[in-house]
């Protein structure tokens, strides 16, 4: 037989891919614990743990007994007008570990739906209240999903050019860091008298696709507050931060300027399938709450709370509170901690950043005009058994939480290794 490289030329077009710049697709077997397998067995270590998916380890044998029991019972159901334990338990298991003043949960897809919604949401919020407020607040080069509210609220233009006429309104701000909270506010002031803002959407301490950009903390409570106190609803987009990657279960945790909704997919599956949840305050669902039945939310998908994806959840949590689980995660702090001791003042860094499990490095190259540095930095990294995947020149780390100490070194050794070559 053909490898898989080469039979998926034939027919599939690939997401966030030039076929005629990248046609070769790496075919992978199969997948164990913190590895992943190409089709000649050359094994990897998945350093980002999938985009941030898979942070119990590939192929859980917990989470898929629990999934093939549930696939026995009840595989999928209709979500108007029926209801199933796995979504009832989830939503007793989720959301005492949310945010005190979140009390309903929405079920949907991915990321950008869970985007999506809580942006539909926040828009029939005001109007059912017959307000209507046309435009959104975002951060520079957020990253909240490819779909048309989600993309609209993302910064990172790359993506956005032919679709920049069709997008919603939205006023960006930069994102906070140590000088510049101050001016922050006085550029809000403007646009609050300028605009009717409906809400704000931001990834809450740091921002993925811009590279693993952290905020500065009391920067960021700054214009939490600013806005909580104009009644703008705060949508905080946890897809990627969920789940214990900011050194807390939830990143809004370390903010006293709580949420009015929260967007939450990616690790809430375990890598397994693919969910989001939505959750947002009992105001919100108030104001929806009416005799008259186009007040209602009319947003659903086909597979909305799937009953497998849902299990699958439930089975992820029970992980997450576990010692084994937490001990894992203080590990990977730990260990990241001391790397960044250790490679302090190398000069091809030009910066360095942890929050949690997270870690990421600048690094000090040119880009140069032939050859994607990227893909250069990630085929260095393949070529020795580790899967990173960095952005731009920053290469960063998202690692399992059942990453043996051992395996950690590997993915700094080979960081290390990157440093001394380049
Ligand atoms: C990945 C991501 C999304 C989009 O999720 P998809 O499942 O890819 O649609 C939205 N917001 C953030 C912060 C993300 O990291």
């Amino acid at each position: 037989m053909e490898s898989l490289t080469k039979r998926d030329q034939k027919f599939i077009w690939h997401p966030l891919t030039q076929h005629k710049t990248h046609p070769e697709m790496l075919g992978i077997s199969r997948a164990s614990g913190v590895y992943l397998y190409d089709e000649d067995g050359k094994s990897y270590i998945d350093g980002i743990s999938s985009w941030y998916t898979a942070v119990y380890g590939h192929c859980n044998p917990y989470i898929i007994s629990r999934v093939c029991a549930q696939m026995h019972q009840l595989d999928q159901v209709v979500f108007s007008g029926f209801t199933h334990e796995p979504a009832v338990a989830l939503s007793e298991t989720l959301i005492p570990m949310l945010p005190e003043n979140q009390e309903r949960l929405f079920f949907s897809d991915n990321g950008s739906t869970a985007v999506e919604v809580a942006v539909k949401m926040a828009l029939q919020y005001h109007f059912n209240q017959g307000k209507p407020k046309k435009v959104l607040l975002a951060f520079e080069e957020g990253f909240h999903g490819d779909t048309f509210g989600a993309m609209s609220v993302s910064g990172l233009s790359v993506y956005n050019g032919p679709f920049e006429d069709f997008s919603l309104e939205v006023k960006r701000i930069p994102v906070p860091l140590e000088e510049n909270p101050s001016k922050i506010l006085q550029q809000l002031e403007g646009i609050l008298n300028a605009s009717e803002v409906a809400a704000f959407v931001y990834e809450p301490l740091v921002q993925g696709a811009a590279a693993m950009k952290t905020h500065n903390r009391s920067g960021l409570e700054a214009v939490l507050k600013y806005l909580k106190n104009k009644e703008i609803l705060l949508i905080a987009d946890e897809v990627m931060t969920g789940f214990g990657k900011t050194g807390t279960c939830f990143a809004s945790e370390q903010m006293q300027t709580k949420p009015d909704m929260m967007c939450l997919s990616k690790a809430l599956t375990a890598g397994l399938l693919p969910m989001a949840i939505t959750s947002c305050t009992g105001e919100i669902f108030e104001a929806f709450y009416e005799d008259e039945v186009s007040k209602g939310f009319f947003h659903g998908h086909t597979y909305t709370a799937n009953p497998l994806a849902c299990t699958a959840a439930l089975a992820g949590l029970e992980l997450y509170k576990s010692d084994k689980i937490q001990l894992g995660i203080r590990r990977i702090e730990q260990g990241h901690r001391k790397f960044l001791d250790s490679i302090e003042g190398h000069p091809k860094i030009r910066a360095s950043r942890q929050c949690g499990v997270i870690m990421a490095l600048d690094l000090d190259i040119q880009t140069d005009r032939y050859g994607n540095i990227r893909d250069r930095l990630m085929a260095f990294f393949m070529e020795r058994g580790v899967f990173l995947r960095p952005l731009g020149n920053t290469v960063y780390l998202m690692p399992p939480y059942v990453i043996e100490p051992e395996e950690l070194n590997i993915l700094y050794d080979n960081i290390e290794l990157l440093l001394d070559t380049l």
